[in-house]
């Protein structure tokens, strides 16, 4: 019998779901629901003018809409205050805004960067490049021996050199699960800052960034079920009052002279010109639409289906399965002698859409010893279903290569 026996039942909502799709890339993004789509196309449709500027009414209005959304964002992770919230274009954004204007001020020569083994490029290439523009290092985490990231090693290894520890709360590659308050502890102990990545979490558990305990936290709004092109960085009020913009434009002041300008306080200061406005609102019904079905439900749902995912593909003598058992949505796996790509491609004919390749974290390629891997990442919107096809394709795939 399969563990989720009664899956959420609301593949109905998301209109770009045709009858047996398997869509099982939600790692990759997330499909929209139909709430959310209806929000964007009532900003565009019906409410739509500019934010923070007009004097007129329409424009006052979706300036109180747009910082609703900033609100419900604060809310969504348990910050203080939605001043705390910067909208930024997604998670990538987020990461080197903070590795641009925190390190501006914080990182110096000789000091050390803390990642770990399975970071996603954007947790990754901001930080050897601030590091590289004031010559700090970077020291990895290695990762235990079920593809978590290893926390007795993190706090054999830290030092008061380490200025700033930057580490995926999910993996999008193994779907491993961070300890963020122990994380957090081990960076403060040494007085460094730490940066959570939430791409891979937000979706699928209940985030709150005061019981984490760390100092910057960044997700993407379409992993989230919300648009492209708009996500939240999440920062302690302290921390950004003290940092400089980084983009300069409109919206970002407090006064501009030829001879010297001054900003405005964050979260304005990091939102130089218009901003994405409907994405913002789109957000905030992405937002809706999860807490409407609630984050531990959403939780319980992905562990059933990831336990049926591994049940399912452990019946086939050639695959091997990486990542912890109770992995947030996320199983990566590996058929012998059989490519990734064609893995994707053989099941893509069976209409079951998974994700190939190196999942833009190449370092865990490479600690992994592979050059790729095939993953499939669950949603709200799938069901047991969706595990029966992916194990009907594997079928075909290892009918076709003997
Ligand atoms: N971190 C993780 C863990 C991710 O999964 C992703 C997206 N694959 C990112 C960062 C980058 O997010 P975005 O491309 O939306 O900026």
């Amino acid at each position: 019998m399969l563990a989720a026996e009664r899956p959420l039942d609301t593949v109905h909502d998301f209109p770009a779901i045709p009858a047996g799709w398997a869509y099982l890339d939600t790692a990759a993004t997330a499909q929209k629901p139909r709430p959310v789509i209806d929000a964007i196309a009532r900003a565009y449709g019906e409410t739509y003018a500019t934010v923070h500027r007009g004097v007129y009414q329409r424009s006052a209005d979706m300036t109180l809409a747009y910082e609703a959304a900033r609100r419900r964002v604060a809310e969504f992770v348990g910050a203080g205050s939605p001043n705390e919230i910067v909208f930024v274009r997604g998670a990538t954004e987020a990461i080197n805004l903070v590795a641009t204007c925190w390190a501006a001020q914080q990182l110096k020569s000789g000091d050390r960067v803390l990642l770990s083994m399975l970071e996603h490029h954007s947790n990754i290439v901001p930080w050897q490049m601030a590091a590289e523009r004031v010559g700090a290092a970077i020291d990895v985490v290695p990762l235990t021996s079920d593809g978590r990231i290893d926390l007795d090693a993190m706090e054999r290894m830290i030092t008061p050199a380490h200025k700033m520890v930057a580490l995926a709360h999910v993996s999008n590659v193994l779907g491993s699960v961070l300890d963020g308050r122990r994380a957090s502890e081990i960076a403060h102990s040494v007085g460094a800052r730490i940066l959570l990545d939430g791409c891979q979490a937000v979706p699928r558990m209940p985030v709150d960034v005061a019981a984490l305990g760390c100092d910057f936290y960044v997700f993407s709004a379409h992993k989230l079920y919300g648009p492209t092109g708009i996500g939240a960085l999440w920062a302690r009020p302290e921390l950004l009052d003290a940092m400089p913009p980084w983009q300069g434009g409109g919206a970002m002041i407090d006064r501009v002279t030829f001879q010297r300008t001054t900003y405005a306080p964050p979260p304005g200061r990091f939102e130089a010109g218009t901003p994405h406005i409907v994405g913002a609102l789109g957000m905030a019904a992405a937002i809706d639409y999860v807490e409407g079905i609630g984050l531990d439900r959403i939780h319980a749902h992905e562990a059933a289906l990831v336990k049926d995912a591994r049940e399912a593909l452990s019946q086939f003598n050639s695959v091997r399965l990486l990542g912890p058992e109770d992995s947030a949505g996320i199983v990566s796996f590996t058929v012998e002698g059989v490519h990734p790509h064609d893995v994707g491609t053989i099941l893509d004919e069976g209409r079951v859409a998974i994700r190939a390749g190196h999942h833009c974290a190449q370092p865990l390629m490479d600690a992994l010893g592979l050059d790729a891997t095939a993953r499939a990442s669950f949603g709200v919107y799938n069901g047991p279903e969706d595990i029966e096809a992916l194990a009907r394709g594997l079928e075909r795939v290892t009918r076709i290569f003997g």
